[in-house]
């Protein structure tokens, strides 16, 4: 049997105020054919177990294309038909092939297309016509359309976040395309979309025990009771995406179709209807956070300050300023700040030199009204880095990351990070490689979503979760949507919404 693999990934956010050229993609790498194999071997990635599952079970794997971009504004029209047009001409190049695993995102949209997922898996079809199976994986954050749902036989999203399971999603998505290559199945989608624009808690499954681990529960007592459920995926969505088909959503993988399976679907689409209001995380504004912070009783290990409204890993800016001038002003004790994207800082450290002072406006430069703009501050270099590291969390273990050159800067006191590119810190590896552990802070001031419970875990004494109101605030209210299908909660009436979807008559 001959299998082709490929992956494309990006997560487009709609509100970050611009389009990223094709160059956004092939700075991480875009990769083709022998060059994929040696950039996955031992990784804890869905391309990984996509060529473990080949060996085991002796297919000949046909690597065909891998182009992913780290989250961001969403990619212009020149960029997306280049993507399409690789991903096209890989597939051809590929024929003939018996079954095809893709690792996608869900979360793909365009200048040119809002279903950049959909039209990526519709391409495949369409030339590997409709016999072929096509199993993919997807990040539970995904926002799946009708199209993609129909394009594709299997639907194996990650069940975690943090996701420390793209291995397993990816060992999942090749299992069931192995029992359709054997003829034991013939596995058909049932997609229902939540009228939720956010669900399941953003898919949580960090303590406590929230929406998303219920929904775990009922997804896997709905396959053990039913052999013909192959798999039910379940994706809370992404809502910083202007598209038709953002928010949660479940795909019910069936042997086959059956109206059974639809049921199955919407009765998890209901669970998430009902469980709207249960969220895990309480989320604060930048002077709450920093004033919960200091009231903290002295312990071990740092205490982090996650900021979910300016988070590059969901396609922020990540230089927002508010929290920064918080901690800049108070001055606490072995405090870090990691990290503020300022390329021009991160250049005027590169040529200053370690030990040398520089005067720069620090941060804010992207969308000054949004969440704070520059500082000036005077610093000191302490150290310079090429921003490259390789995971050493249990989040994509093995990969190598790259924050552009940066420099650990000494403001007065407090510790702070500049990078070239914008870049979430959720690892340990990318603070260490400025020479410094992250153990030995007091205060650690990260922008990212849950993405660093995993790495951080180990040594954070508390989390404290807050909004500077960058572009990856979740105040909706806020935002204006323009092409995403309503009603929809939480930005239409309740009463509404429910009448819509058929819970109330
Ligand atoms: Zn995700």
């Amino acid at each position: 049997m001959r299998v082709m693999i490929a992956s494309v990934m990006h997560e487009a956010n709609s509100f970050a105020g611009n389009f990223v050229p094709f160059a956004h993609f092939a700075r991480r790498g875009v990769l083709h054919g022998a060059d994929i194999p040696p950039a996955y071997a031992g990784t804890r990635t869905e391309m990984a177990a996509f060529m473990a599952t080949g060996a085991d079970q002796g297919w000949e794997i046909v690597p065909a294309l891998v182009a992913r971009g780290t989250p961001s504004g969403p990619i212009d029209a020149a960029g997306f038909a280049r993507i399409i047009a690789m991903l096209a001409e890989a597939t051809r190049a590929a024929l003939p092939v018996d079954g095809v695993l893709l690792a996608l995102h869900g979360a793909f949209s365009s200048e040119a297309e809002d279903d950049g997922d959909g039209a990526f898996a519709a391409t495949v079809r369409a030339i590997v016509g409709p016999d072929v199976p096509i199993s993919i994986t997807l990040d539970p954050h995904g926002n799946v359309s009708d199209r993609l749902a129909a394009s594709v036989n299997a639907i194996s999203a990650y069940r975690t976040h943090p996701h420390t399971d793209h291995f397993e999603a990816g060992q999942r998505a090749a299992g069931t395309l192995a029992r359709a290559l054997n003829g034991e199945i013939a596995p058909v989608v049932h997609l229902a979309r939540a009228p939720l624009l956010r669900g399941f808690d953003a898919c949580r499954t960090t303590p406590p025990d929230g929406p998303m681990q219920r929904a775990m529960a009922q997804a896997r007592a709905m396959e053990a009771a039913d052999p013909g459920v192959i798999e039910v995926s379940v994706q809370a969505g992404y809502s910083s995406a202007d598209v038709f088909q953002a928010g949660a959503s479940v795909a019910v993988t069936g042997n086959r179709h059956d109206a059974r399976f639809d049921a199955l679907a919407a009765q998890m689409v209901r669970l998430a209807w009902d469980e709207r209001h249960n969220e895990t995380v309480k989320m604060l504004t930048a002077a709450e956070a920093f004033a919960e912070a200091r009231a903290v009783p002295p312990g071990h290990g740092p205490i982090v300050i996650a900021d979910f409204g300016d988070a590059p890993n969901a396609g922020g800016h990540g230089d927002t300023t508010a929290l920064l001038a918080l901690i800049l002003a108070a001055k606490p004790p072995k405090a870090l700040v990691a990290a503020i994207a300022d390329p021009s800082a991160a250049e005027a450290a590169q040529s200053a030199g370690v030990g040398g002072q520089i005067s720069i406006t620090l941060g804010g430069h992207v969308a000054p009204a949004q969440g704070g703009g520059p500082i000036p501050v005077v610093a000191r270099v302490v150290s310079l880095a090429d921003g490259i590291y390789v995971h050493e969390g249990p989040y994509t273990t093995g990969v190598t990351g790259d924050l552009g050159a940066s420099a650990l800067l000494d403001c007065g006191g407090v510790m702070v990070i500049v990078t070239t590119l914008a870049r979430s810190i959720f690892d340990l590896a990318q603070i260490r490689i400025f020479g410094i552990q992250p153990e030995n802070f007091d205060l650690i001031a990260i922008k990212v979503m849950d993405a660093f419970r995993a790495g951080f875990a180990p040594i954070m004494r508390t989390a404290i979760c807050g909004e500077t109101g960058g572009t990856t605030s979740r105040f909706h209210v806020a935002l204006t949507y323009t092409k995403l299908r309503r009603p929809i909660w939480p930005l239409d009436p309740d009463d509404v919404v429910a009448r819509h979807a058929g819970y109330l008559p």
